[in-house]
Order: C-alpha cells, then structure tokens, then sequence
C-alpha cells in the first residue's frame, strides 16, 4: 500500500488512545508456578448448557486444578443472533449444579471476579479495537467496504471455478488494495466496512502445530484475509480469540474438535499481533449410539434430552454422579485411581490432557445409571435425605410435602441398608425414591399381592395368621429371622434353602418364600431392601393393617 498506515488508523479509530504496549502492562503474565496452565471456558449465551459444555468445563478446570494454575469462564456474547435474554444465567446455573468452580471470571449477571477482566466479550470492544488499530498502523489490517452482494458473487465465481480454497483473498480481495482517498472517499460516503486481516500467507506453504490431545498436525497456511471487526466494531470469533487469550494470558486452548480447522487463522493473528501463540488441545465430541440405527452419532440438542446439562439436574443425578462418570470417559486411568482414592473427591484427579483419546467419547446413559447407583450407594443418610428433600422441592412439590413431613422417618428410611460395607445399590437418581419407596407412605402404597407360582393362597394365608401371632415390632433383626425360620416346619416349608434344592419334592417352599409372603402383604412388592427395618419404620399399626388386609382378601 503506498499510504501512510498511521493516518488511516487514525481515520479509522480516531476514538482509541490506548496503545498495545499499554494494555500489556494492564494485563500482564501471570505470576504461577512453573507448568502451570491458564485455562478458559468460553461459552455463547445461547441459554442452553449441552454436556458437551460441561465435558469441556471439566477438562479445564481440572487442567488448570491438575498444575496449580488458573481456569476462568468467558462470555463470548459477540453473536448477537445467537444470544437470548440471560444466557448467562443459564450457564452458570448449570455449572454451578455440577460443581464446575472456575478461578475466575463471569460469576453471574453482571458480576465477574478476577484480574484480568471484563470476562464477557462484548465488555472488550475497547481492547479489540486498540489491537486492530495497531494491525492497521502495521499495514496488517485494512477496511473492506464489499457489500454482501458482492461477496455472494465472490462467493458464486468461485464456486464456479475449480479453486481449492474458498475466501475472501488474492485477486477476489478488492478492497485490499484501495488508495487512502478512496478509503476516504468511502468513510466520508457513510458506506459500512469490515476491517480484514492483511494476510501475507501462501498457498503452497504448510503450517504445523502440536496439538496436545492429537499431537502434530500440518494443515495449509492461511492466504484468507479474515474479517477482524464486523462493521459494529464488534470482532469475529478469531480476532476476539486471540486478543482475549493473549490478554487473559492464557496458555492452553481447550476447545472441541470444530476449531481444529481455524488453527492456521489463529496462529496467523497471534503472530501479526504480535502475541506468543498459546498451546491448543482439541478435544472430542461427545457421541452416543443412536436408538435407532445403532450408529455412532454426535449427542443432538434436538433429538436428544440428554444433551442438555439441565436434563440431569431435572431428573435428579447428584452432581457427583455425572462428574464422577464424565471422568471415566476422559482419562482411562480415572476407575484405577478411583479404586486406590474410594473417597477422595472427584477434583482431586491429577487429570493428564495427553491422557485423553483424541476419538469421539461415548456417552451411555445406562453406565451413568450404573456409575450413579455405586455414587449414590456410598452417600451417607444425610447427605441423601438432602439431596432427595432438595430435588423434590423444585421437581415434584406433593412428593416434597411427603417426603419432609417427618424428616426423621425419611432419614432413617433411606437409611435402609446404608451407611453398611455392603451398602445396596439401586438409587441412580432422585426421580426414582418416589417410586422406589412407595409402599414407606401411605399416599403411595398400592397394595399388590402376586403370589410366587409355587404358593397356594391358603398356604399364603396360613403364613400371615401365624406370623401375626409371632409378631413383635420390638425384634431386632436376628431375632426377627429366627421366627421366620421357626415358622417354616409347621407349615411344611424349609428353613434351609439348599435342602429345599436338594429335595424340592419334600417341601411346598423355602424360608425365602416365607418372607415374601410377608414382604408382599406389607409392601406389595417382591424385592425390597431389608424387610425387619421397612417393619420397624412402619410401625405395628399400619404392618398388621396391611397384612389383616390381604388375609381378608385370600
Ligand atoms: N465461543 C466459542 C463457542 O461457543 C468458544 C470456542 C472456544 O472455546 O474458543 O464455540
């Protein structure tokens, strides 16, 4: 260009004072342990948190936890099409239920914490627009007045040809060469602009970088000149990238698969802006198997409800459940340091980004069942009445009235087999206790009395009158037991259950099916957790109501 580049930064940004060097000085490196990493999660405010977000928050909270460093959450709000009213909020909730706790950064509306703020992009303009003037003053930056019209024919033409790379640049970038008058000219018209990025790179040329999850990567050098400001003023995606990362002195881009392809753009302004190019690490997709066809798919904001982090929250996973299973699918080594560290807290993983298999993870809602299960199994009765109390007061009110009536009746309730070295393992989620635990109230108890095959209803029958007779609500368990036990020869059933299998002919039953006659009557179900403890909760009253009942109608 044969133009002084100082006076058309100076046309073009007569409002920015502020220099570079300034703005390094305000912000400037970190002091941190050496090895540490700085980490960023960088949602939009789209409203809506998909477990990929959450796949991606962990991986840089427990990065920068992992080194004694710094992760920080940012607000990329600069695609107004894409934002909708309190996003933020969204975000937050859903990161705050899961106990995502960044360092720094946006707290909540309007609230952020930390020193290297605003956390929130569209706060920035300033500092985007004193990194372009500078580019401009370079002569690596220069307004583009292209209307849209003729960027579709750019666009058209091109595809029309057979070139390989698609973009505005080389001969199709027309305003790259404009003089200073006609800039002038065009400014002093009032015709909007974008500012670009003066590219200098070559078609033929190769860039290579590391990428910590998939190692080396050689891509072409970008020849694009990128659009830095969009004609608000307000900056691209990639620009932004940069002068936030470099700002926020972060020194490890983790960020999904997607940004792979924009790595050369990036490296490209890092260098122009004369910014050392952080470390990327691209990670995989979250996929799961679909129901369907049984192929290996990405999780789907619109098919999927599980893609929504909010989806957890409302069916009730305990937070530690779904971190505790997103772990697994990020480091292999997480279940063999989980075996040696039963109790330590999750965060404490010494997580390992090289760790992480650069193929898509497979999210399976039967294995977060699972992991949930053995979660919940070791909670203590506190801690699940809790929990349980908290998820129905938002979710189901009725259930929430029920269950905290007598908070010491529910506590020891879900006490039931807890708090044991064999504790049970079939809660995986809060939504499930209303149901699972029915028979414990008596707005929910549907008496059921499907007697096993091999019980006649008048042996069923003999077997309540006479455990009526011997029932005391005083008995501890093994005492319960025995009487259960005694009560098998006179009603030619075995208190033994391997001579039972031995000599089936000899005997109408087991012990085993004594009790879930007894277990039927007072819960309707045939598995429950320990019966003499569900008796005793009950109370006398209401078990020999419900066993009376069933008598009356056999
Ligand atoms: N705001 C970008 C997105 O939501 C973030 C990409 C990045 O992490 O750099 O996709």
């Amino acid at each position: 260009m044969n133009y002084d580049c100082n006076k058309l930064a100076d046309l073009l940004f007569p409002h920015i004072t502020g220099t570079v060097a300034e703005l390094e000085e305000k912000y400037p490196e970190r002091s941190l342990p050496e090895g540490a990493r700085v980490t960023r999660f960088a949602p939009s405010p789209t409203g809506y948190l998909h477990i990929g977000g959450l796949f991606g928050a962990l991986v840089d909270v427990l990065t920068a936890k992992a080194t004694k460093g710094v992760s920080y959450l940012r607000i990329e709000d600069t695609d107004k099409k894409r934002e909708i009213d309190d996003g933020v909020s969204a975000i937050i909730n859903g990161f705050a239920s899961f106990g995502i706790d960044f360092d720094e950064g946006v707290t909540g509306f309007n609230e952020e914490k930390g020193a290297y703020g605003p956390y929130t992009q569209s706060q920035r303009a300033e500092i985007y627009q004193t990194v372009a003037k500078e580019l401009v003053q370079k002569g690596l930056a220069y307004p583009c007045f292209c209307t849209a019209e003729e960027l579709s024919v750019i666009r058209e033409e091109q595809e029309k040809g057979d070139a390989l790379i698609w973009g505005y640049f080389g001969k199709w970038a027309k305003c790259r060469d404009l003089s200073f008058e006609e800039i002038e000219e065009n400014i002093k018209l009032g015709k909007p602009y974008v500012l670009r990025f003066r590219s200098d790179g070559q078609e033929d040329k190769r860039i290579f970088f590391d990428d910590i999850i998939r190692g080396k990567i050689e891509m072409p050098e970008n020849i694009i000149d990128e659009v830095l400001l969009k004609s608000d003023g307000i900056p691209t995606y990639h620009f932004a990238h940069a002068c936030d990362d470099h700002f926020m002195r972060t020194t490890h881009i983790i960020r999904g698969e997607e940004w792979i392809s924009s790595v050369p753009k990036h490296i490209a302004l890092f260098k122009a802006c004369g910014f050392k190019v952080p470390k990327y690490a691209h990670t995989p997709q979250v996929m799961k198997i679909d129901e369907e066809d049984g192929t290996k798919r990405k999780l789907s904001k619109r098919k999927d409800p599980e893609a929504a982090v909010s989806y957890f929250v409302e069916q009730g996973f305990p937070k530690e459940s779904l971190i505790e299973y997103l772990l697994t699918l990020l480091n292999s080594n997480f279940e063999d340091w989980r075996r040696a560290n039963p109790k330590e807290d999750a965060f404490a993983f010494p997580f390992n980004l090289k760790k992480m298999s650069p193929s898509g993870c497979l999210f399976d809602l039967v294995k977060l069942n699972d992991v949930s299960k053995n979660v919940v199994s070791v909670m203590d009765a506190d801690t699940v009445y809790n929990y349980i109390a908290l998820w129905a007061k938002n979710y189901d009110e009725e259930f929430y009235n029920e269950f905290t009536k007598d908070p010491e009746f529910s506590r020891n309730m879900v006490n039931i087999d807890r708090e044991s070295p064999k504790p049970r393992k079939d809660i995986a989620k809060w939504s499930e206790v209303k149901e699972y635990f029915a028979y414990m109230f008596d707005a929910y108890f549907t008496p059921d009395f499907d007697l096993p095959e091999n019980i006649s209803k008048e042996d069923a029958k003999a077997i309540l009158e006479k455990y009526l007779e011997v029932y005391d609500e005083a008995d501890e368990k093994d005492v319960w037991f025995s009487k259960i036990k005694d009560m098998c020869e006179p009603l030619g059933f075995t208190p033994n259950v391997k001579e039972f299998k031995k000599n089936p002919e000899a005997f109408k039953g087991h012990v085993g099916d004594i009790s879930t006659v007894i277990r039927l009557a007072v819960t309707g179900r045939k598995n429950t957790p320990d019966l003499c403890s569900i008796m005793k909760l009950l109370g006398k009253d209401k078990v020999t109501a419900r066993i009376n009942e069933i008598i009356k109608s056999l």
